[in-house]
């Protein structure tokens, strides 16, 4: 049986990540997205479990020591990993496997499994991430300012990622990236 393809998914904070992929998977429901282990609270609305598996830090510190990640990296301030188990066991079965992560993990997954292939969603320009962080009505003006230099920041990093989406219309960016599944899905079987 052939493995799955893990595919590994950044994307700057208000490049509509979450929307994008929810549709994705709401498309693909074969496809298994990895729940993270974070020491982040849970925001409003958020589900242990299903949203993220919420842990404290000394939980997260002996995972690490256990050496169950095959990821993990800090990104403001809060602890972000990806289970290997759950992942590798998805994969043997054959099934694609979707981790959301931002670039530093992205990168040691590359390093670690260099047949992941990796997407990047970006705004169609930063002006318009500009007005799309603007128009969410959720950070201040100051917060605001500091994603978007996050976000020319991480731009340097797009050249390693195998594939970049540009999100101008939701419906665009989910075909994109339902074509590159396919797409993929081919090129295993010549694997
Ligand atoms: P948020 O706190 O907004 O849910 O996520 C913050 C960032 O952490 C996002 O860029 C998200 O892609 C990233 N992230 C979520 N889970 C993981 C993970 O398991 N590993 C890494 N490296 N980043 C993650």
């Amino acid at each position: 049986m052939n493995k799955g393809t893990l595919v590994v998914i950044s994307g700057f904070s208000g490049a509509g990540k979450g929307t994008v992929l929810s549709q994705v998977l709401a498309r693909r429901p074969d496809l298994y997205f990895s729940v993270s282990f974070t020491t982040r609270p849970p925001r409003e609305g958020e589900k242990d479990g299903v949203n993220y598996h919420f842990v404290t830090r000394q939980a997260f510190q002996e995972r690490i020591e256990r050496g169950e990640f095959l990821e993990y990296a800090e990104y403001v301030g809060n602890f972000y990993g990806t289970s290997m188990a759950v992942i590798r066991e998805k994969l043997d079965q054959g099934i694609d496997v979707i981790l959301e992560i931002e670039i530093q993990g992205a990168a040691k997954v590359r390093e670690k499994m260099p047949e992941a292939v990796s997407l990047f969603l970006v705004p169609p320009s930063f002006e318009e991430l500009s007005r799309r962080l603007h128009g969410r009505g959720t950070d201040s003006e100051e917060k605001i300012q500091q994603r978007l230099e996050t976000a020319r920041r991480e731009a340097k990093e797009i050249v390693n990622y195998d594939y970049i989406v540009v999100n101008d219309t939701v419906d665009r960016a989910v075909g994109e990236i339902l074509a590159i599944l396919i797409a993929e899905g081919c090129r295993k079987e010549r694997r």
